[in-house]
């Protein structure tokens, strides 16, 4: 039988404001364990919350670029349950009326396929602290700097059906974010989680089977592993004659399967109740109007312009769009150099390639658009072949701020060789030293003069301009 796989993600994203959905300490990634935190995020007795606006404004403005509408009157409630990383024993969320809903996101998948996902709502609510587990023994450490700070749960409607439409997803939303400027989206920081509901069902049926839920996988080669260990396993469980349980899973990324965690809540388990400390909230038509005013060009529309206005294909375009770092570097260099074309050449081959090899994340790039224009005016210019491009490229890209090009290009004599005669001498003396090489040219065998060339430039210790090298053998081996 065909089988076809249902998903549905929840994605819970910190917002990148300065201090805490309720309080004023600071939302900063890491520091000693427990010295990010207050009374009132660890819920001590009298304690009041007070609402952090800018969670409410970034929030807005995620829902807003993902189409959803907004319940301008909105409320807090309480999720009630104990775990020893929430010292409260209750999180503040939203329930009953969340800030967004019926929003849709549209993606181009890999494959390039068009596909629509919808947005069921997406809620507020505050982070729960982190429990560090002993090395050695059992003993457990709890950890509550990062209780209260504030994120978004994006939850979606059951609309995905293969893996890469999960990937373009959630690479959507953290392009979204970044240009947002409201979260950093780093999922290997916990700053962008994703649960998967996944179940699966005869392909053509309407119904949906039973699904289990995969809790915070932290990178996207994970959640395709996940995915593909968890579909195969409820196939095979049905073919044999199981039944799938409605469970919560734990995806274990080292022995590379699920395990049952627990059997899955309920809404009434948690025993919800509108949030007493804290009055519904009401978001004016005037905030909303400043929301959409603000909304920044997002990655569709830049790789549009970078395709009609500036002559990129549009795969090299998509790729430079999709990431904020990378269309601000690109766009920044260009507007010096303006030449989009060597621009895009140095981000595609080079950039591109320190990222995907090198493990470099975008927003960690350092390199300062003025030199990597000072650096493209000197490669236009002819003064450095694009082979030792390459060399001082890479050492610019990796330098600090005090690295210099010309003081580096000169340092490594890196400088093109232009003299004719050099050139002229050195491939007489390859020609004359090589007499076997000669004799085949000679009997018809052309593929020798990249011998030739070869051999010229690692003699010229690759400085020569490769066209320059080819004029002068042509002219060398007719005189033979
Ligand atoms: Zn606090």
């Amino acid at each position: 039988m065909e089988w076809e796989i249902v998903m549905g993600l929840e994605v819970h994203v910190e917002l990148a404001t300065k201090t805490k959905i309720f309080c004023s300490c600071t939302t900063e990634f890491g520091g000693a364990p427990n010295t990010h935190c207050c009374p009132v995020c660890t819920g001590m007795p009298g304690t009041l919350p007070v609402l952090n606006r800018q969670v409410v404004e970034y929030a807005v403005r995620a829902g807003l670029a993902l189409n959803c509408d907004i319940n301008q009157y909105n409320k807090f409630d309480r999720k009630n349950y104990f775990y020893p990383d929430l010292p409260k024993a209750y999180q503040i969320s939203q329930l009953y009326l969340p800030f967004a809903h019926d929003g849709k996101v549209q993606l181009h998948t890999k494959s390039g396929r068009d596909v629509t996902i919808g947005i069921h709502e997406i809620h507020m609510e505050e982070d729960a602290g982190k429990l560090v587990h002993s090395l050695f023994g059992d003993t457990t450490y709890p950890d509550y700097n990062r209780c209260g700070v504030p994120l978004i749960e994006i939850v979606s409607e059951p609309d995905f059906r293969e893996t890469e439409e999960v990937i373009a997803y959630l690479t959507k939303l953290k392009s979204t974010f970044e240009y947002l400027g409201i979260s950093d989206c780093k999922m290997e920081e916990g700053s962008m989680r994703a649960d998967v509901n996944l179940s699966v069902r005869p392909k053509g049926s309407t119904e949906f089977g039973t699904r289990t839920e995969m809790k915070n996988i932290n990178s996207l080669k994970a959640i395709e592993r996940a995915i593909a260990f968890e579909s195969k396993r409820q196939i095979e469980l049905i073919e044999s004659g199981g039944r799938v349980v409605q469970e919560t899973r734990r995806w274990d990324e080292n022995k590379e399967k699920t395990f049952a965690m627990r059997s899955k809540e309920n809404a009434q388990d948690y025993r919800y109740f509108p949030e007493p400390d804290i009055p519904p909230l009401y978001i004016t038509d005037e905030e909303l109007a400043h929301y959409r005013a603000i909304c920044p060009e997002f990655a569709e529309a830049k790789a549009a312009r970078f395709v009609s206005d500036l002559g990129l294909a549009q795969e090299d375009a998509e790729i430079i769009a999709g990431s904020k770092y990378l269309a601000r570097l690109f766009e920044e260099t260009n507007a010096i150099a303006n030449d989009p074309a060597e621009v895009r050449y140095w981000m595609m081959t080079q950039v591109l390639y320190f990222m995907n090899e090198r493990g470099v994340q975008a927003e960690d790039i350092k390199l300062a658009p003025e030199k990597f224009a000072q650096f493209i005016g000197i490669v236009k210019a002819g003064r450095i072949n694009r082979q030792v491009g390459k060399q001082v490229f890479e050492s610019m890209f990796f330098g600090d701020d005090s690295f210099d090009v010309e003081a580096y290009i000169k340092e490594h004599d890196l400088e093109i060789v232009d003299d004719k005669s050099l050139i002229e001498e050195t491939i007489a003396a390859v020609i004359a030293e090589n007499p076997k090489a000669v004799e085949q040219y000679k009997s018809g065998q052309t593929k020798i003069c990249g011998f030739f060339v070869g051999q010229t430039m690692k003699r010229l210790k690759g400085k020569a301009d490769p066209a320059a090298v080819n004029a002068v053998l042509a002219e060398a081996l007719k005189k033979l």
